[in-house]
């Protein structure tokens, strides 16, 4: 660790975004490279460069949360996660987690990065259903998937998070429920639930696909939130689960409108109100960055009112709700949200404002009319 950095108490976060797979999911929209020795060693070279120009304007606040995030991020290996942590001053509550493929996970790997001082780890388990695996053209099975989390448990990272997708190809509310059934045997603190959605230019966009029916999607919605919770993780976000004391630190940080520096190719971040993202391209990345030049490739800052109505938006996400009084909105805004409340999609309680039984289903609804 390097001497002190940060003194004050302004939390913020940093986001890594290592882009390397071993292939191309056919559903990812997501800026993905091959995973070559020449890659790593311009990544590495380009996120050291990066975190001299972050650090510099971070000095005041915490940094309470890491996350690398990709891509496959255990594809970077050790050393590189190690030599990056030992560069950052983090105190030692700070939540830093990296996402993993089961294929890739073993024990000695495991306690690698914990050692490197990896606290979390987050499985793209997906499924434990093989046939929705081989339609996904994940590399891991079931099996694989189920050992990589004992392997995480037992290399001495308790705090495991998992991935799990719903809305697939060829799958039934029978096949799914077999995945929802297996939870409560597992190690896992967290999960974070995701239907499927075919984005353009991915392959799935261009290929005739049988996908369940809006009535099975809505029957598997509701049997992963009762069975999630039966296995003694609480929904605290309309697609997060957690134990008590293990919601994701760093996510909440997105919802509630911390500061986050993203670092790597295609990485967002949101900094003094403003948004911006580095170009996706690891040649152009890396040239910037040995010029001393910043990395950016786009910015906004979004003007009063959009900004106050977008943040509103993401955090009523939380179960939990918002606290009015900390949100400076517009007349017109308030109409509107006595609107929902009349609808049934928002419920009130003094200044506390929380989605309902009905807006936690149509989140979709209550966030245009609001942004
Ligand atoms: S593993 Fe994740 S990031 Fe990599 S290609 Fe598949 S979906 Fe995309």
């Amino acid at each position: 660790m390097t001497p002190t950095l940060m003194s004050g108490n302004r939390p913020i976060s940093l986001y890594f975004h290592i882009p390397f797979c071993t292939k191309k999911c056919p559903y990812c929209h997501f800026y993905v490279i091959p995973n070559h020795p020449k890659h790593r060693q311009q990544l590495l070279e380009g996120l050291l460069l990066e975190w001299e120009q972050v650090r510099a304007q971070i000095k005041d606040f915490e940094i309470v949360s890491v996350y690398f995030g990709g891509g496959t991020p255990t594809l970077f290996g050790v050393e590189p996660i190690k030599t990056l942590l030992e560069k950052i001053d983090i105190s030692n509550n700070c939540e830093v987690t990296i996402e993993a493929n089961p294929e890739d996970v073993n024990i000695e790997l495991m306690k690698g990065y914990k050692d490197a001082g990896i606290n979390r780890v987050s499985i793209g388990v997906q499924s434990l259903q093989n046939d929705s695996l081989e339609v996904l053209e994940r590399t891991h099975n079931a099996q694989k998937a189920i050992d990589a989390i004992w392997d995480t448990h037992s290399a001495g990272i308790s705090n495991i998070s998992i991935d799990l997708m719903y809305e697939l190809p060829d799958q039934t509310p029978e096949s799914f429920e077999k995945t929802l059934k297996q939870l409560n045997t597992l190690p896992i603190t967290h999960l974070s639930l995701y239907n499927l959605t075919i984005e353009p230019h991915t392959a799935f966009y261009k290929r005739p696909l049988k996908l369940p029916s809006a009535e099975d999607n809505f029957t598997m919605h509701n049997m992963a939130i009762n069975q999630i919770e039966k296995s003694g993780l609480k929904r605290y976000e309309i697609s997060a689960f957690a134990r008590l004391g293990f919601e994701s630190r760093h996510n909440v940080g997105y919802w509630t409108a911390r500061p986050f520096f993203g670092l790597g190719p295609s990485a967002f971040s949101y900094f003094n109100g403003k948004r911006f993202r580095n170009c996706a391209n690891i040649n152009k990345y890396l040239d910037a960055l040995r010029q001393d030049l910043s990395p950016v490739d786009f910015e906004e800052t979004l003007p009063y009112p959009q900004n106050v109505h977008e943040l509103l938006a993401v955090e009523l996400r939380l179960l939990r709700g918002v606290d009015l009084k900390s949100f400076n909105l517009p007349e017109k805004t308030k109409t509107v949200l006595n609107q929902l409340v009349e609808s049934n999609y928002l419920v009130r309680d003094g200044q506390n404002l929380k989605l309902s039984e009905k807006g936690l289903l149509f989140y979709d609804t209550v966030a245009s009319e609001i942004i």
